[in-house]
């Protein structure tokens, strides 16, 4: 297609750039503001080419702070970026911390909408299906999120993208089931005064404010309204069921190349869920087999970062196909 389009617009004043050298070198461009949407590690080397380019980053891949936080935040520092976040909790958390010292952060309230299989048994957890995972009750995303947000993966990784962001340790983190995702995160502060971001879920207000920041736009989204609402829960989330979450927090904790091999297994460990070959129970399984069987790199390069998500993914599609249906 993009081969068509560059012959179609050969007589214009257009660049036309394709794959994944193509998004290398548009991200690369020095311009105002980058947004970085790809899924997954993809997001990767485009999130580095951003950073290094001086242009402001609005992060929508968590991924790149999942496998390389440490090589990721180096490099903002070093290059003195701006980065906004435009996952809806991570952009709750920078609006509300404002101009807040971040020494006075006691701890951050990460929400989690509990996904479509908020309060089933593990036993209804091993028969469920791709379609039921894909019915997200407050959001609607891609595929691969959907599903991550499913087993609570979503949310772990969340938890280590708010740790590099806002430099904070997994212990000041708490995970709290929030179904009506009206409450997009909080800070609490050392005074144990809590202040969180509240609309309805929509994934403009995240966007929009990272494009507007430090200004507000007008929405073009429907308003809160608070009464019609009525009420707004709080759970702890079940780690026994949802031990993806479990995972991502030790790998928070440890850091290096855990991450990566978390990540790099998950995204082979969704597309088999996905395809329908293995159970949904079984993509934690995968992942915490590639976690056991791969080697770990305290401090790793990102050529090791590379290489820690090619093992993990070699890992689980040899084991996923042993275990498949
Ligand atoms: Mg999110």
């Amino acid at each position: 297609a993009a081969a068509e389009l560059k012959e179609r617009l050969r007589d214009m004043d257009i660049t036309v750039l394709s794959g994944a050298e193509g998004v290398l070198q548009i991200a690369s461009e020095k311009v105002d503001i980058a947004f970085n949407a790809l899924v997954g590690i993809a997001g990767l080397g485009p999130t580095m080419a951003i950073v290094a380019s001086g242009s402001t980053l609005a992060l929508a891949n968590k991924e790149s702070l999942v496998c390389a936080g440490h090589l990721v935040m180096e490099r903002v520092k070093e290059k003195n970026c701006t980065v906004l976040p435009v996952d809806s909790e991570h952009s709750a958390i920078f609006q509300s911390l404002g101009a807040h010292r971040h020494d006075q952060i006691k701890k951050l309230i990460l929400t989690a909408s509990g996904g479509p299989f908020f309060g089933k048994t593990e036993d209804e957890l091993k028969h469920v299906t791709a379609a039921d995972a894909l019915k997200h009750p407050n959001w609607s995303m891609g595929n691969k999120i959907t599903i991550d947000s499913a087993t609570m993966m979503n949310k772990g990784f969340e938890e280590i993208e708010a740790c590099w962001l806002f430099e904070t340790r997994q212990e000041q983190i708490e995970v709290v089931i929030h179904r009506e995702s009206i409450l997009h995160s909080a800070v609490e502060f050392e005074d144990n005064c809590i202040i969180g971001q509240l609309s309805l879920p929509d994934m403009r207000l995240p966007i929009q404010y990272a494009a507007t920041w430090p200004d507000r736009g007008a929405a073009s989204w429907p308003a809160l309204d608070l009464c019609k609402v009525g009420q707004l829960t709080f759970y702890p989330p079940d780690r026994t069921l949802f031990p993806c979450l479990a995972l991502c927090e030790e790998a928070c904790r440890k850091g290096g190349s855990m991450g990566a091999v978390i990540n790099g297994a998950n995204e082979v460990a969704v597309e088999l869920f996905l395809k329908g070959k293995i159970g949904f129970t079984d993509i934690y399984g995968l992942v915490n087999g590639a976690v056991k069987h791969c080697s770990f790199i305290q401090n790793p390069t990102l050529e090791e970062v590379f290489a820690a998500d090619r093992e993990a993914r070699s890992f689980a599609y040899q084991w996923g196909g042993s275990i498949l249906k």
